[in-house]
């Protein structure tokens, strides 16, 4: 089958151990007001216009087969450093069936697999992905159901329940804070966000200051641009 793919980095050292590759599959069904990719947000194939005039086009269609192969090109890096793929977005789980085929293939090879998601995805979307994944990154924005809706546009309860399963999952896990000025990251906010994590690892990302960066060059305003960025 296939999926639609805006971006795929080689050699990323910071989306989970030794030298992978990240795929940043297109479309979320969230909208974070602090979202440093809004180019992954749309499911439509889009294009950014650089200020020198330059189009980037976003979003390229793969069959799940050809993906898998493009990827295992770098494999004997992958396996030496003890790296692998990495599924971020965008929402990787909004393409759930496309990820769970791709990473069918490259555990055939042994890759090592991780994802970085909202967790914001009906359960047998969740369940089918992570049980294929070696790692994941789960973020946790907000403590409160009302403000999540207000700054994401999306459903904590969801998440929350598949968060539930994941630490029943067996399947190692770290959650990932990104802390957003006046948004979560007062003393109360993060002593209830590791209230949330229950023991867990917690990961505290600092505010992208950079995040509204490519906003104008799809012609959308950045949501928090009010608060001088
Ligand atoms: S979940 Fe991620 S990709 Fe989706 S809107 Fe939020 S920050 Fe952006």
């Amino acid at each position: 089958m296939k999926g639609r793919v805006f971006e795929i980095r080689e050699f990323t050292l910071h989306d989970g151990p030794g030298v992978r590759t990240t795929v940043f599959l297109k479309g979320c069904p969230l909208r974070c007001a602090w979202c440093h990719n809004p180019e992954g947000q749309r499911f439509e194939v889009e294009t950014m216009r650089r200020r020198d005039g330059e189009e980037i086009p976003c979003g390229v269609d793969w069959e799940a087969s050809a993906l898998a192969r493009e990827l295992l090109i770098n494999a004997d890096i992958m396996l030496q450093s003890g790296g692998g793929v990495t599924f971020s977005g965008g929402e990787p789980l909004a393409q759930a069936e496309f990820v769970c085929e791709v990473s069918d293939l490259l555990h055939a090879h042994g890759i090592h697999l991780a994802i970085e998601t909202s967790g914001h995805a009906p359960q047998e979307d969740f369940r089918s992905v992570v049980s294929r994944m070696d790692f994941v990154y789960q973020d946790l924005k907000h403590h409160d159901a009302d403000a999540f809706r207000r700054w994401t546009g999306g459903d904590l309860a969801l998440v929350l329940e598949n968060v539930t399963w994941l630490r029943t999952s067996g399947v190692p896990f770290v959650f990932r804070v990104p802390l957003i000025p006046g948004v979560n990251d007062s003393a109360a906010d993060r002593a209830a966000l590791e209230a949330l994590a229950a023991g867990a690892k917690v990961e505290w990302l600092p505010y992208n200051a950079a995040a509204g960066a490519k906003y104008p060059m799809l012609g959308r305003a950045y949501p928090l641009a009010k608060r001088g960025d």
